[in-house]
């Protein structure tokens, strides 16, 4: 075929169902939009796009979730990455209340596409969230208590040591907050059947196809090795993945590595002994750890990050500590998938959306919370290509700042800034 690069091996990829080939660009193209990258955010904006009766290219420089959307821990939380109280302080309570909204929203565009599309992709509810750290006893009360009374969610409850330990077997729990509604999903599985639904949608997709550059003009000429497409709207999905394709929003991200491991097969009364049920889990620490049960009874377990290009040489042996020290009860436990992805985290951690120019679209900065956050960014973009802006404009809207030091200095700053959590998060 092309010199497509192979998807990474993972536990995802091992399980995939409906991988397909899509060609590679050759020669010229026209389009009403084209989109840059083939993850959650560009796949959604051109599902919509389509939808609405435009005519939309989707440019994927490798496969259609070779990035974070193919390799990242499946949970689908509720709300922003940042809790409501911070956002009620930040922006008053009625905004607080909107931006709540639109997470709703991007939970539920994903069981509509899901049920929709008919997507292999193991949807389960729940999520459970495990207090750590004596000093945010109290927290998980609090969260329960002011989502019900005043977003109008009665979804979460508040668990002592013992429910929590009663549904994950961890002695570092002290607390725990369990909110039935939020999702859990193979995220690739759910990427490669919103893909095809684009498709099927008339969205015309290449794989292989990196875009090396565009032009600032109106209609925007979008460039790839062998090929380009002319369109009047591009819209720039690209994440962690951007390089320096775009300087303009490279400089308010930075990308970040996540990295996750998958054990051998628990057998079912071991694996229930060790989470009781198929609800995804994280713990408060900053340096996140996330897992659940896959379908055939493995833990699937996210921990440990880095700041630098690479990725560890040995990523089991970097992550089994993480797990170790939550679950000691499976030292005995192989390894049998690792894999590592690249993510973009922004300065305050809120979402990074807008408009370039007039023609120019992206989303990118979900910060570790993108699923539902890039399944309805993808969304509000088309919104906001078809002449609808006011969701695209709170999102906008949302104060993003540049990293200090811009693309060239942001590491040092940022691996200081990591470092200090990291040791706050044992203190
Ligand atoms: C290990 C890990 C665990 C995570 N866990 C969770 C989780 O449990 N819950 C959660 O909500 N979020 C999680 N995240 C974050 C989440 O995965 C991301 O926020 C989300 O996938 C971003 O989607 P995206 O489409 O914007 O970017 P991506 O999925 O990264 O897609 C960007 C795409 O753009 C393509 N591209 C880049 N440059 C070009 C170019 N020049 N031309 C053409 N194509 C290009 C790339 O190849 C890539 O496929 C995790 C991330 C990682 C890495």
């Amino acid at each position: 075929m092309s010199e497509m690069a192979a998807y990474p091996q993972s536990f995802y990829t091992a399980t995939a169902v409906g991988i397909r080939d899509y060609p590679v660009l050759e020669g010229q193209r026209q389009a009403d939009v084209c989109v840059i990258g083939g993850g959650f955010t560009g796949v959604s904006a051109a599902l919509n796009l389509a939808e609405q009766g435009l005519d939309v290219v989707l440019l994927e420089a490798e496969r259609i979730g070779f990035g974070a959307s193919g390799r990242c821990g499946g949970l689908v939380g509720s709300g922003q990455r940042w809790e409501v109280l911070e956002t009620e302080k930040a922006f008053g309570l009625e905004r607080s209340k909107e931006l709540w909204k639109f997470a709703e929203s991007g939970k539920q565009d994903i069981r509509d596409r899901v049920d929709k599309h008919g997507i292999p992709c193991d949807l389960q509810r729940g999520q459970l969230v495990g207090v750590h750290k004596k000093r945010y006893l109290g927290w998980a009360r609090e969260q329960a208590d002011v989502l019900a009374e005043r977003y109008e969610y009665p979804f979460c409850a508040a668990l002592s040591a013992e429910e929590a330990r009663a549904r994950v077997a961890s002695d570092t729990f002290l607390e725990g907050l369990f909110d039935s509604e939020a999702l859990t999903l193979h995220p690739l599985n759910y990427t490669l059947g919103l893909a095809r639904a684009a498709a099927e949608s008339g969205v015309r997709i290449y794989e292989g196809s990196r875009v090396v550059r565009y032009s600032r003009s109106d209609p925007a000429v979008v460039e790839t090795d062998k090929g380009a497409v002319t369109a009047s709207f591009v819209v720039l999905a690209c994440n962690g993945y951007l390089g320096d394709l775009e300087p303009r929003v490279a400089s308010r991200m930075m990308p970040i590595n996540n990295f996750m491991i998958t054990t051998e097969p628990l057998g079912e009364s071991r694996a229930k002994a060790l989470i009781n049920g198929r609800f995804g889990v994280h713990d408060t620490r900053f340096v996140v750890n996330y897992f659940r049960l896959s379908e055939d009874h493995r833990l699937i377990f996210g921990g440990g990050e880095n700041y630098r290009a690479g990725f560890p040489r040995d990523i089991a042996r970097f992550v089994r500590p993480y797990m170790l020290k939550l679950f000691p009860q499976l030292k005995d436990v192989a390894v049998e998938y690792a894999w590592g992805g690249t993510l973009s985290v922004t300065v305050n951690r809120l979402p990074h959306v807008g408009r370039l120019q007039p023609n120019v679209f992206f989303a990118q900065g979900y910060s570790g919370h993108g699923i539902s956050t890039a399944t309805f960014a993808g969304k509000v973009i088309a919104e906001a290509v078809t002449g609808t802006a006011s969701r695209f404009d709170v999102l906008s809207d949302l104060p993003i700042h540049t990293f200090p030091g811009g693309t060239l200095l942001r590491y040092p700053g940022m691996v200081l800034g990591m470092l200090y959590y990291t040791i706050k998060d044992r203190i």
